[in-house]
């Protein structure tokens, strides 16, 4: 499946999302920090099936301590999952991020993390 370019980093605040993610569409995110020399330093990766502009805003108002982001679109809810599990491996998994787990899949689905194979529920 073919992966989107990775737009960003960008400021983490709302006028600064809706200004960069103008479309309504599938796609996966990064949140992070930017460090003293402009590096980015992933916290969290997550992805939306349908809206990633609106997951952004929804991640903003949870109150997620991080000043900048970087997204793909994906043409597909199931893109965006294969391009967010690309971003967990890269930015190291659970031991370098917040996350607490591996994506997950829909429950609907028989989807599997195109990097380890593992199909997580
Ligand atoms: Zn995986």
């Amino acid at each position: 499946m073919a992966v989107a370019t990775r737009q960003g980093p960008f400021a983490f605040d709302a006028l600064s999302v809706t200004a960069h993610v103008t479309e309504k569409s599938s796609g996966s995110f990064i949140l992070g920090h930017l460090d003293e020399n402009n590096r980015f330093i992933p916290r969290f990766v997550g992805r939306s099936e349908a809206d990633v502009r609106g997951e952004l805003l929804f991640q903003l108002r949870l109150g997620k301590k991080c000043n900048a982001f970087t997204f793909r679109y994906a043409s597909s809810p199931h893109q965006a999952f294969e391009q967010q599990c690309m971003d967990f491996h890269e930015c190291g998994g659970c031991a370098s991020l917040d996350n607490a787990r591996h994506p997950s899949r829909p429950s609907h689905t028989k989807w599997e993390c195109p990097i380890c194979g593992l199909a997580f529920l």
